[in-house]
């Protein structure tokens, strides 16, 4: 493919710049001006957009591909919640206008639509309170931690010192606890590939500040010992952290609130169909118990006795800001927006069927490839690419196999607990016909790699670049077209 730079004519530009003379330049400091005039592509204006739309073909995306990113809830994002949060009342509101009536009824609504969504997320998850500031899963970590570190505090407990985490727990986890000033002990899983309850209770003590769990977790299992877990944890004043980011899988049918949790991130950017990919913009709204409420982040919405929202700066014990404004608010309207139009019996329709879809494509590949764990999976599952190995290849091969057949891989060498790891997670947003296609594509490769294991040494074939060299390309990045 050409690109736009090698396009260019001379004398052929694509805008008509207007002769007013600019005299900014004045007062910028010599150093922060150009040299010599930037070289710019001169192209009309139908090649400029001929040009970034082929760019924009070249991703993957849920709207063009099967996206089975394990872990990543790659779901359809529905057009009608984007059109939804895009209607100008939302967008064209500002963070500083007055909150009060008559300041402008606008921010009344937008103030509402926090309200109302944390009112939701406290329903589906069966906690106390919201905030919806964090700006991603890790980030509501990071803010759930900072919570439980102001609460030991606050009760006189200063010998709490570490954070117990299981090896299967995502790699965000551990680095929250630590960035909030705990050391992490780690849990070993055990063969059914949940945290192993006997080196668990050895390690909890009452130096325990929490623990850190995702259930159902990276494997895509559920652990059965959840309460056994939660009462030995509060027994020592612990507190217990869900990482609800593939709360796809729950959702409408059990309560992180109601098996024992005191604190809970969710990610709207993944079960509540918020778009996401290339970093951002994403939201990990927290949710906690009761007790914990005085510790959360200003500013708090609040509905007063009039009937107005208002937003409550003034509270002693909160851990303060930990986002700039309100959140990512147009992330919020959508996610709002999402699960008004599921309504309670949709959110139990998405997460059954996600975990059949996932279930389904398990018992379709266990022949081929063997899977991890022998029992039923929930909204993900993991094998491994070891049968590969006889053939000379890795897992990575297979993924590039399927980059020429039109699917995006699953998420690969991850869990780490699990040598040559391929995770995948179909979603709810799939039918048969898609998950079939998977699985056909899945034999195609396998015989593949019996017959001519070279062919998939050379994928993917069908992309503009080759395999790439990955350690060059993350240690000697070029960033800039040359
Ligand atoms: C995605 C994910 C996170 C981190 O969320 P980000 O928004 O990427 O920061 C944390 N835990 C689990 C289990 C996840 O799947």
């Amino acid at each position: 493919m050409k690109l736009i730079y090698e396009k260019s004519s001379p004398g052929r530009p694509g805008v008509q710049m207007s002769s007013i003379k600019i005299t900014a330049n004045e007062e910028i400091p010599s150093n922060y001006l150009r040299s010599k005039p930037a070289e710019l592509p001169e192209v009309s204006e139908a090649e400029v957009v001929r040009h970034f739309t082929a760019l924009s073909r070249l991703n993957f995306s849920v709207d063009t591909h099967f996206y089975p990113l394990g872990s990543c809830t790659m779901k359809y994002n529905p057009k009608a919640c984007e059109a939804a949060a895009n209607l100008p009342e939302l967008t064209e509101v500002h963070p500083l206008w007055p909150q009060l009536r008559g300041g402008g009824l606008l921010t009344q609504g937008s103030l509402a639509i926090l309200y109302n969504t944390e009112r939701l997320l406290s329903e589906a998850t069966g906690l106390a309170e919201f905030t919806l500031q964090p700006m991603a899963g890790a980030h509501g970590e990071l803010t759930g931690v900072m919570m439980m570190a102001a609460y030991h505090k606050d009760r006189g407990n200063p010998e709490k010192d570490h954070i117990i985490i299981p090896d299967s727990a995502h790699g965000t986890n551990p680095a929250s606890a630590q960035v909030a000033g705990y050391k992490v002990v780690t849990v070993p899983s055990d063969e059914n590939g949940v945290m192993d309850f006997d080196l668990f209770m050895a390690a909890l003590n009452e130096k325990t500040a929490g623990v850190m769990l995702t259930s159902p977790n990276t494997l895509g299992v559920f652990n059965p010992r959840i309460k056994d877990i939660c009462d030995a944890v509060h027994e020592v004043d612990g507190l217990m952290y869900y990482d609800g980011a593939n709360f796809n899988a729950i959702m409408g049918r059990y309560k992180p609130g109601d098996m024992g949790f005191d604190i809970c991130h969710l990610n709207l950017h993944k079960s509540f169909a918020t778009p996401h990919g290339g970093g951002g913009p994403g939201a990990g709204p927290v949710g906690v118990v009761e007790k914990l409420r005085p510790f959360l982040p200003i500013s708090r919405v609040e509905k007063t006795k009039d009937g107005t929202y208002a937003l409550n700066y003034d509270e002693p014990k909160s851990i303060g800001y930990i986002a700039p404004f309100y959140g990512n608010f147009g992330i919020i309207a959508r996610a709002y927006a999402y699960i008004l139009s599921l309504g309670r019996d949709g959110m139990l329709g998405t997460s059954n069927r996600a975990v059949l879809n996932a279930n389904y494509l398990q018992e379709k590949l266990r022949p081929l490839f063997g899977v991890e764990y022998k029992g039923r999976c929930m909204h993900e599952f993991v094998f491994s690419g070891e049968v590969l190995k006889q053939y000379g290849l890795h897992t990575l091969d297979l993924a590039k196999g399927m980059i020429d057949r039109g699917i995006h891989p699953p998420t690969v060498y991850f869990p780490l607990n699990v040598p040559e790891a391929i995770m995948v997670e179909p979603t709810e947003s799939e039918d048969r016909d898609t998950l079939d296609h998977f699985v056909e594509v899945m034999e195609e490769l396998f015989e593949l790699a019996k017959t001519n294991p070279e062919q998939l040494h050379q994928a993917p074939v069908s992309t503009p670049v080759g395999r790439l060299d990955e350690v060059k390309a993350a240690r000697d990045m070029r960033l800039s077209y040359t």
